[in-house]
């Protein structure tokens, strides 16, 4: 009897804690839905509706291997190794597969994870989210909208006034100094 009750409570346990993981894109998609910015995707001159499309070879031949890597096959760099994990100036971190402007330096702070970490993206138009099941976790990837470049993921444990942290691949992105 003892023994079925502890199978039990496995079970229950097990339940219960694949809810929590499974429902971690549902969390996160809803707080990116309360995220307010004001979508500036016109005046910044950028359509998000007009996507870039290229093939394997185009890619591979315009960007260097790390960016083709991370871009076009969703690889992830070593923390504490890119180039902006502890960058503090002040400017506009850009896609480095097609120069969108997709996060801003105000919204970067350090998370002490070893990758560039951001509360907020530049504009919500300009990212996309994927449920991302690989490597046995449910994350949320973040890609950029319009080349549809792997940048990272993104997190709920981040600081207000979001609760987010974009966890982002420096090799994924270039920085304009402001
Ligand atoms: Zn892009």
């Amino acid at each position: 009897m003892i023994r079925l009750a502890i199978v039990a409570l496995f079970l229950i346990a097990f339940v219960l804690f694949w809810n929590f993981i499974s429902s971690s894109n549902t969390r996160i998609m809803n707080k990116v839905s309360k995220i307010s910015i004001p979508d500036s995707i016109k005046q910044n001159g950028e359509n998000m509706d007009e996507k870039i499309v290229k093939s394997y070879e185009q890619w591979k031949s315009e960007l260097t291997e790390e960016e083709f890597r991370i871009l076009r096959e969703k690889g992830t760099e070593r923390a504490f190794t890119g180039k902006y994990w502890d960058h503090f100036e002040t400017g506009i971190y850009t896609c480095a597969g097609c120069g969108t402007e997709l996060f801003e330096s105000d919204t970067k702070f350090d998370a002490g994870c070893g990758w560039p970490s951001y509360f907020q993206p530049l504009d919500k138009s300009r990212i996309i989210y994927k449920e991302d099941k690989s490597a046995g976790m449910v994350r949320t990837e973040v890609m950029c909208a319009k080349c549809g470049g792997h940048l990272g993921h993104v997190f709920d444990d981040g600081p207000e006034p979001t609760g987010l942290r974009y966890c982002i691949n420096s090799g994924s992105m270039n920085f304009i100094k402001k």
